[in-house]
């Protein structure tokens, strides 16, 4: 995915080492387990081959079936800002470099039906558990596989209690820290490269950051890795979304979407989800939910 992973389980843990770092090493599976399994440049990966067979009903592993279904939920309800078939504008925005080899990749669907497919054109079968597009496009799972993969790297080490899971500033904090307070997460200054803005105190919770610092396109007019389906350009009127939320796939793809609406919109949809967040915008204005308004 892109990311160092860093897994620290907090005090000794029962069953002693060996069955603390056979935990931490399931966890670590996970994330090769979801990249595998959603990897738009790898074409073995279980999303490219769904991608293959336009029109028929594949059935889909437990995994690549709740990022999918997940994706489409928020999807529906921010009218298509936030979009799983965003691959294709993400293509022509110079973003097909698989991160892992830095080789350019794509386009996966020559087809133009791509660029103006939506997530109306994927159909989920909950009960059979099959997926199907209904047009050539190309699915993109990066707003909220990071997340599940947290999420299932976090079940493996739920009898440690306290220990905290950082992929690249997305997080999920179990228990206490070493101190036995909550887990005290600095959020970073969109603008301050080093420097923290804010920091939350989290325990058994997920903690997931979108900033527009973090991926530039390769032109620099194309500006960041968040697009606004609306306009087809990148998203500007936040330069950071931070969600707090039970669970990391929510908070990961909470965070994208409220990117892309913006602080209004984008606080409405946390506050509807339950889930806590902090909006800065690039004027570096602060909007939060009404959890998070009594900071510092
Ligand atoms: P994150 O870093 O979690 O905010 O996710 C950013 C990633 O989400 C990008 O790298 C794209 O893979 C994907 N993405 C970008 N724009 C959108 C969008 N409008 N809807 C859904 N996914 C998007
Ligand atoms: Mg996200």
């Amino acid at each position: 995915m892109g990311t160092i992973v860093t897994i620290e389980v907090v005090g000794t843990a029962p069953g002693g080492e060996g069955a603390r770092d056979a935990a931490i090493g399931r966890a670590l599976e996970w994330f090769r387990r979801v990249e595998s399994t959603c990897n738009r440049f790898d074409p073995d990966s279980e999303l490219r081959r769904l991608s293959a067979r336009v029109g028929q009903a594949v059935p889909a592993s437990p995994l690549l079936f709740e990022a999918v279904r997940f994706a489409l939920a928020v999807a529906e309800e921010t009218d298509g800002a936030f979009d799983p078939t965003v691959g294709a504008a993400l293509e022509s925005r110079g973003f097909n470099r698989d991160y892992r080899t830095l080789q350019p990749a794509g386009p996966f669907v020559e087809s133009a039906a791509a660029k103006t497919a939506t997530f109306r054109d994927v159909r989920v079968d909950e009960a059979r558990k099959t997926l199907t597009l209904l047009k050539p496009l190309v699915l993109d799972l990066g707003a909220v596989a990071k997340g599940l993969a947290i999420d299932l790297a976090a079940q493996e080490l739920q009898s440690f209690r306290n220990f905290a899971i950082d992929a690249g500033g997305d997080l999920y904090l179990g228990g206490n820290n070493a101190r036995g307070e909550p887990w005290s997460i600095g959020i970073r200054h969109p603008r301050q490269p080093g420097e923290m803005i804010e920091t939350v105190d989290v325990s058994d919770g997920a903690v997931c950051t979108s900033g527009d610092y973090e991926r530039p396109a390769a032109r620099a007019e194309d500006g960041h890795h968040i697009i606004d389906l609306r306009t087809g350009g990148a998203a500007v009127d936040a330069a950071s979304v931070t969600v707090l939320a039970p669970s990391a796939m929510v908070a990961d793809g909470l965070a994208t979407a409220a990117f892309v609406l913006g602080p209004k919109a984008g606080i409405e949809l946390l506050e509807r989800h339950g889930a806590d967040g902090i909006i800065i915008t690039p004027a570096l204005e602060r909007f939060s939910t009404q959890s998070m308004t009594d900071h510092e």
